[in-house]
């Protein structure tokens, strides 16, 4: 199918033209929001232009904005809530613990309850506690630089660990800044990022070991040996892009012949594509994983896993690992619940067949159409990735990923009452409360969008 341009255009503008005035609340809201709160949200990742929607509640698989319009939550708060909204196991712990007090600074049973749960399901023996991904990532690159006495990290090319300086290096930028891939460019993003720090940091590209094990190669030439490879083993911020057979074990041989602790980010993926995450997804152990988003059933959490030796160094006192609501007993009881009574193996079940039927309902459109794209996923997240080429890293996602296709699938799901998360770079999560109807309703609105493209 060839995809007409301006056809593209002309619906892009129909659609935005509908969500506007589907949306006057939520402008209403901006109006006075925007006064107070700096450019009327609370993240910069919540941004839209005219205006963001603000929503007033969800329950289950559906939220509603201030408008009063009804969506099936395909966004769940940027992967976090695999739960579903306001589930009664987590609503029922919270209010039992609210009444207990809700901030010692002390650690409470449930910490230790979730702390046995994770080393179970991921086979690492000790854990931490913090309250976010950016936190998680930040203090195991910290246990990893004082483990091995050295300052240099190693991240993928394109992928996202959150908003502290060590790793806001080597995303959002063109290939061609970015230089080549034998020797990529350690490029800040954004302002405000000392090139003292994000020269600490050196990017690879995914699903390429041989590329990884010779730029580690010459920084040990060079005299800055690597403390740490830190990567999502299934990348989240690109759609979706799975590693190839074999390159996750590779990866795991060079970082373990050249003394790399090699941490796996997985605040997109853990808890979300299978019980023990992507360790237990592609069976291969790091020495730490960074968790958080769906870990507190909506709470604000996080949490480090490692090995005895890595953990050493917290225990010794040598690396401080702290914070004053690391641990919280409302977010520890949420996860508690979360962990044992939301998250089982019957869950995620329904989450590997739901996630099967969406992703081959979108297919079949794709197929119809002769769409160029695909349809991608693992556990509950999965996403139409609009490329007439495979995706496996951070170029080829520059080089031909549709982003007009992407945004006018975004505008065509909020106007047929399908939240999704906003981002030409983003997946959706499904939770344990939708339905396969409530997939059959997105692989519709998709659908609708190829008719309308070929009409
Ligand atoms: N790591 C990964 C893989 C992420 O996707 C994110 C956030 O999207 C983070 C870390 C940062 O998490 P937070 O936004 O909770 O700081």
């Amino acid at each position: 199918m060839a995809i007409d341009r301006e056809r593209i255009k002309e619906l892009i503008e129909r659609e935005a033209q509908r969500l506007d005035g589907r949306t006057q609340g939520s402008r209403a809201m901006y109006e006075r929001a925007r006064r107070s709160l700096s450019g009327g949200v609370a993240s910069s990742y919540q941004v839209r232009h005219p205006w963001p929607l603000y929503l007033s509640h969800g329950k289950g698989a559906r939220v509603w904005d201030v408008d009063g319009n009804e969506m099936l939550d395909f966004h769940n708060g940027f992967g976090s809530m695999v739960q579903g909204h306001a589930h009664t196991a987590i609503t029922d712990a919270v209010n039992a613990r609210i009444e207990l007090g809700t901030h010692f600074a002390a650690p409470t049973e449930d910490a230790v309850v979730v702390s046995e749960e994770l080393a179970r399901r991921w086979g690492l023996p000790k854990w931490r506690y913090v309250n976010s991904g950016s936190e998680a990532t930040m203090d195991a690159i910290r246990i990893a630089r004082g483990l091995t006495g050295r300052d240099t990290v190693v991240k993928i090319a394109g992928s996202y660990h959150g908003h502290h300086d060590g790793v806001m290096v080597a995303i959002g930028s063109v290939p061609a800044e970015l230089g080549d891939r034998e020797d990529y460019q350690s490029i800040p993003y954004g302002a405000g990022i000392p090139h003292a720090v994000s020269e600490l940091t050196i990017a690879v590209p995914f699903n390429d070991a041989g590329a990884m094990e010779r730029r580690i190669e010459r920084l040990v030439d060079e005299g800055r040996p690597p403390a740490c490879v830190i990567m999502e083993a299934a990348m989240m911020n690109l759609g979706v892009v799975l590693p190839e057979p074999g390159y996750l074990e590779a990866v795991r041989e060079l970082t373990r012949k050249h003394g790399i602790v090699l941490i796996f980010d997985e605040v997109k993926t853990g808890l979300c594509i299978a019980a023990g995450g992507a360790t237990e997804r592609f069976g291969v152990v790091p020495d730490m994983v960074t968790l958080a988003k769906a870990l507190g059933g909506g709470l604000p959490s996080g949490a480090i896993g490692g090995t005895e030796e890595v953990f050493s160094v917290v225990e010794d006192g040598s690396v401080y690992q702290v914070g004053t609501y690391n641990g919280n007993p409302l977010s520890m009881a949420a996860a508690r619940a979360n962990l044992l009574e939301v998250l089982t193996p019957e869950a995620y079940a329904h989450l590997d067949a739901l996630n099967d039927h969406i992703l081959r309902g979108c297919q079949d459109v794709i197929d119809r159409y002769g769409f160029p794209g695909y349809s991608i996923g693992v556990g509950s997240k999965g996403c139409v990735t609009f490329s007439p080429e495979p995706i496996v890293d951070y170029e080829s996602f520059k080089a031909h990923q549709d982003a007009e296709l992407a945004d006018l699938a975004w505008l065509y799901n909020m106007n047929r009452g399908v939240f999704m998360t906003p981002g030409r770079e983003e997946e959706w999560t499904l939770s344990v409360t939708h339905s396969f109807e409530d997939c059959d309703a997105f692989v519709a609105a998709f659908d609708e969008m190829a008719a309308d493209l070929t009409a």
